[in-house]
């Protein structure tokens, strides 16, 4: 650190990504990164034309790309908001709302205290319950800004329909901000509620199901008032923060929904396989609808494993918080990637390559 930083980012903890290593070729399952390409429509969409008109801006607005979205959700352009993957979304949504203070849960995206800290928001966490779930009665009346993953990371836990819509009448006062980074493996999306709530926000990303991690790109739906403050900020930080290219596989990703409808039931598939292969083994795995399942067993520590795994060339991600070290969270891949895991785990736990 230099002694030119400014006072109030001192002691800012940056957010830790999960590794990229490039040491060696590693089965990975730690960033929750699909294990499917882009539809082949959306992989034909760039040609050295396009390269060629990177020499001219993108579109600032962002305007067909948020046509498109407002067309697959029921929305209007003027509901979507669409920035350099979720991440810069919920910059924003920190950014913007974060005065009266936050809350979101003790266990949960990281980035979120980070934020929080970035933006000197004051937050609560909120503990998660015994068993991981979301207590949604404990989010109630503060006048904060709410931000929960739902389904839930790491754990992977959801919550109903039911249960979001009995925080938004407990808080209209407050922006509630749902993150559904993950919602479309196996979880029920809220933003059919958009339209009776004008306090929420549904964040999303095409990171995770549409393939498209490297591409950055993500979105928030929500009403037309909400979404021109955020629209705001970021015209007050860098208007042009999606590239052309970005957008360009952005808007054929749409076009293309059927085939990521399919590759996210094949993961749920792989991932029910998966769990039960693990149950078999002695591991328990808490109840995922997302695109990675958190398991521990009680015959190695999380880390010993979490670092064994990786000498025998799987990467998955551990967590050294006092709640949750004991478990390892394992993104799904494709089902011989899980059926390789699965066997070399077997093989640490036989003994000799602990
Ligand atoms: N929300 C959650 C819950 C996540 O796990 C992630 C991915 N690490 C993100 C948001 C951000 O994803 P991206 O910036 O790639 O859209």
């Amino acid at each position: 650190m230099s002694q030119f930083l400014a006072e109030k980012y001192k002691k800012l903890e940056a957010y830790v990504p999960g590794e990229q290593p490039r040491d060696m070729e590693y089965i990975k399952l730690n960033t929750n990164e699909s294990p499917f390409p882009p539809a082949p429509s959306v992989v034909d969409v760039i040609d050295s034309k396009q390269v060629e008109l990177l020499r001219l801006y993108s579109d600032p607005t962002c305007l067909k790309l948020r046509q498109k979205l407002g067309d697959l959700h029921g929305l209007k352009a003027e509901n979507v908001f669409v920035t350099n993957g979720s991440d810069d979304s919920l910059n924003f949504i920190f950014m913007a709302y974060g005065h009266m203070g936050a809350m979101f849960p003790n266990i949960s995206y990281g980035f979120y205290k980070v934020y929080a800290e970035l933006h000197q928001v004051e937050y609560t966490e909120i503990p998660l319950c015994k068993d991981f779930t979301i207590d949604h009665n404990m989010y109630k009346g503060w006048g904060q800004l709410i931000v929960i993953a739902n389904p839930n990371a790491p754990t992977g836990i959801c919550l109903g329909l039911k249960e979001i819509r009995q925080i938004l009448e407990n808080n209209p006062k407050s922006v509630v901000a749902i993150d559904e980074a993950y919602v479309d493996f196996g979880g029920e999306s809220c933003y059919p509620l958009i339209a009776e709530f004008p306090n929420l926000l549904v964040v999303r990303t095409y990171s995770k199901s549409r393939n498209l991690a490297g591409g950055r790109l993500g979105y928030v739906l929500g009403n037309k008032d909400l979404i021109e403050d955020l629209e705001k900020l970021k015209y007050s930080t860098n208007p042009y923060c999606i590239n052309r290219l970005t957008l360009l596989l952005g808007e054929a990703t749409v076009d293309a929904n059927d085939y990521y409808v399919d590759c996210c039931k094949e993961i749920a598939r792989v991932r029910e396989n998966t769990t039960k292969s693990l149950e078999s083994m002695g591991f328990e795995v808490l109840p995922s609808k997302a695109n990675f399942i958190f398991a521990k067993t009680d015959v190695m520590d999380g880390k010993e494993l979490y670092l064994a795994l990786k000498k025998k060339g799987v990467l998955v991600r551990h967590f050294d918080k006092p709640q949750i070290a004991q478990y390892l969270r394992i993104t799904i891949g494709t089902q011989e990637q899980m059926n390789e895991f699965i066997k070399r785990l077997q093989e640490i736990l036989d003994g000799g390559d602990k």
